[in-house]
């Protein structure tokens, strides 16, 4: 045994500023305060009290996803367990996979599908674009696939697939099982579930849903439900495997000691979706984005993606002739306190629109400090303009909703 004891007047305040920064990047994002506190009690992951919880987070569920599916189930993990959980239930050695890929999150689950042995066919989309429903029926017609894995926003290059429901209609008449990743969209824009023929939607906690991070949700349709209780094939996973998951989100039995608190988390996320209404919280978003889209633009900025395909949860915004990305979310974050990201290798930077973000007092903070901290790096920015279109845009004294 080492002797040397490790330092321990280290308090976390010593790293943590005395006020948060005001998370505006692509998530996490910032939580209430219900959610925060939720997030801060512990207790038995059996028994009547979680009971009840599972059944609440069901029932909220089945009305964000817009599902009447009973099968809804959580994950200890960050959004790519939710993947990974969807992909490894239906993707087995010999799978026929056609994996629409958009951009870095909707190439993962092309690469997941293939390290479980499914036989992948990429329809890689021109970087910036929605997918074309007639190209993926193309390959619908001329393949005899089991899954189609897609993206509803893909949030690495600010793209948002706008035709998502004719795809997995069409997919699901050709007897294709549809894969939804919708981690920063769902709660954000319209995703349908049950009419729109998904089979498996995937989200994760701290994107759309504006809860912590850590926790996801997976939706089933009753149509998959079979084909994974009845599935022969070894299933090589044991946290994620379906079969022993509902033993605790449908049997109220022990799986493995859930991630009780990040549940509770949920449970006030989800209740607080549930209280604005999704029919309102799709205005607010849309309204928020949209202002801020215009407002960067009228600053002498440029957005990365043609509206048709835009995104409105993350905002892509082109980073000017020599300005240095890092540097602009440097000072953002040391001047203005306020966290944008950056990106997977384009030339970009990203503001998130999902939960508290898309509120306006956020929204004028944000955009000042992106504009101030483009200057410093050397851009032409008109500020003013910028901050009068957003004014404009969202007529905060005359607007409730914001
Ligand atoms: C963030 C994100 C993921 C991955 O979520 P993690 O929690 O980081 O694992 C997957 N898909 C999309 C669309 C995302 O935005």
């Amino acid at each position: 045994m080492t002797s040397i004891l490790p330092p321990v007047d280290l308090p976390l305040d010593s790293i943590l500023p005395d006020e948060p920064l005001l998370l505006m990047g692509a998530g996490p994002v910032p939580v209430s305060q219900k959610v925060a506190m939720a997030n801060s009690v512990v207790i038995n992951h059996l028994g009547d009290t979680m009971n009840q919880v599972i059944e609440r987070v069901r029932v909220m569920s089945q009305y964000v996803f817009q599902t009447e599916s009973k099968h809804i189930i959580g994950v200890a993990g960050p959004g790519s367990a939710a993947m990974e959980m969807a992909i490894t239930n239906l993707v087995w050695p010999g799978r026929k996979v056609l994996s629409v890929q958009n951009g870095f999150f909707s190439g993962r689950l092309a690469e997941m599908a293939q390290r479980n042995g499914g036989d992948v066919t990429l329809y890689d989309v021109p970087l910036g674009e929605g997918a074309s429903p007639e190209k993926v029926e193309a390959l619908l017609k001329s393949n005899d696939f089991d899954v189609l894995t897609i993206v509803q926003g893909e949030t690495s290059c600010t793209v948002w697939n706008d035709q998502l429901a004719q795809i997995t209609q069409m997919a699901h008449e050709y007897g294709v099982l549809t894969i939804v990743d919708a981690v920063c969209t769902l709660s954000t824009m319209p995703l349908e579930m049950d009419n729109w023929k998904v089979d498996v939607v995937i989200t994760g906690g701290q994107k759309g849903l504006a809860s912590i991070p850590g926790v996801s949700l997976i939706a089933f349709s009753e149509h998959v439900w079979p084909v994974i209780i009845e599935r022969t094939a070894p299933m090589p996973h044991w946290c994620l495997d379906v079969r022993l998951a509902r033993q605790f989100w449908e049997e109220k039995g022990y799986h493995y000691t859930a991630p009780v608190s990040g549940i509770l988390a949920l449970h006030e996320a989800l209740r607080q979706v549930c209280l604005e209404t999704l029919e309102k919280r799709f205005a607010r978003h849309k309204m928020c984005s949209l202002a801020l889209q215009s407002a960067v633009e009228a600053m002498g900025l440029e957005l990365f993606v043609q509206s048709k395909s835009r995104l409105n949860s993350v905002v892509g915004i082109n980073l000017p002739q020599g300005v240095d990305g890092k540097q602009v979310l440097k000072t953002m974050s040391d001047l203005y306190k306020v966290e944008i990201s950056g990106s997977f290798g384009l030339p970009i930077v990203r503001i998130g629109q999902m939960g508290e973000q898309s509120r306006a007092h956020n929204l004028f903070r944000t955009l000042h400090a992106l504009g101030m901290s483009m200057k410093y790096s050397g851009a032409s920015i008109d500020l003013p303009s910028g901050m009068a279109a957003l004014e404009r845009a969202l007529n905060v004294t005359g607007n409730v909703t914001a």
